[in-house]
């Protein structure tokens, strides 16, 4: 039988290289998007093409609503809920604090902090045992700015990150003994649309050469990692903070 996996924010980058990867594993892939509905068709194109089965969610992962029906959606249309990738996140332009506003800071934390906690509290009711699931595996996509803090950048995306670190290893004690692995990533400088969003579409570039790897990563190579720890190769593994970083 198909495993049954959501993607947050895989119409682009991470995310949609992440469902690429699980649709040649024969996954079947929970697409969600916020705004680019034909990137998202794109990526489920993508799944199919690799041999996976995909269906397209629109929703922003900090309106509990959108995050019940995504959740609801999946589960009528397979009958199961295997893992959770909480990959949808933002950045804003680089900035002190002391010029970040109020609108920005409650956005940060409402979409990198609030939201991947309202999709991981929907995944551990439905696949925790005790509650009638089968267990499961999620995998959080941190930063690594959340050790280095982003000073002059955004230590507002930084600490955002920090919350879902802890909120993994807090929550991997918490399921594991309902049979859920909980794991995150924290990728390094990747080269994605995210940073021409932050307003400095050169960043993984300028400063990937800057890396012990000598070059920014790509989407594919987070994706491997993400897929590895959604798989049963990594079967005793969770709690873990994987950097995937190049070595920054
Ligand atoms: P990206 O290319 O900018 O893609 C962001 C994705 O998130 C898009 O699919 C976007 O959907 C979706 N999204 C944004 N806000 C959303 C919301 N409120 N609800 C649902 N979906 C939403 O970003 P990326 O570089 O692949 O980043 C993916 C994750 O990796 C993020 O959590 C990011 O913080 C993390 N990360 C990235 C890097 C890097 O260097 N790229 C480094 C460390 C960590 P639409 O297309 O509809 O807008």
């Amino acid at each position: 039988m198909s495993k049954v996996v959501l993607i947050t924010g895989a119409s682009r980058g991470i995310g949609r290289a992440t469902a690429r990867l699980l649709g040649a594993r024969g996954w079947t892939v929970g697409v969600n998007y916020q705004h680019n509905e034909p990137a998202a068709h794109e990526t489920a194109a993508e799944v199919g093409r690799a041999g996976g089965h995909a269906r397209v969610l629109r929703g922003d992962v900090s309106n509990e609503a959108d995050v019940i029906a995504m959740f609801d959606t999946l589960e009528s249309a397979y009958g199961r809920i295997d893992a959770l990738v909480n990959n949808a996140g933002i950045v804003a332009p680089s900035s002190p604090l002391a010029d970040m506003s109020a609108e920005r800071l409650a956005r940060m934390f409402d979409v990198n902090v609030y939201g991947a906690f309202l999709c991981a509290r929907e995944a551990a009711r439905r696949m925790s045992k005790d509650r009638g699931g089968d267990g499961g595996a999620i995998v959080n996509v941190s930063s690594a700015a959340a050790r280095l803090g982003s000073p002059n950048e955004y230590i507002d995306y930084a600490s955002s990150k920090g919350a879902v670190d802890t909120m993994t290893v807090g929550l991997a004690k918490e399921l594991g003994p309902q049979g859920v692995r909980v794991n995150a990533v924290r990728p390094g400088l990747i080269d994605t649309d995210i940073h021409a969003s932050g307003g400095r579409p050169e960043r993984a570039a300028v400063l990937g050469v800057q890396t012990p790897l000598g070059r920014p990563g790509g989407a594919d190579e987070v994706a491997e990692a993400i897929v590895w720890l959604l798989s049963d190769a990594a079967s005793y593994v969770t709690g873990a903070l994987l950097d995937v970083s190049g070595g920054r």
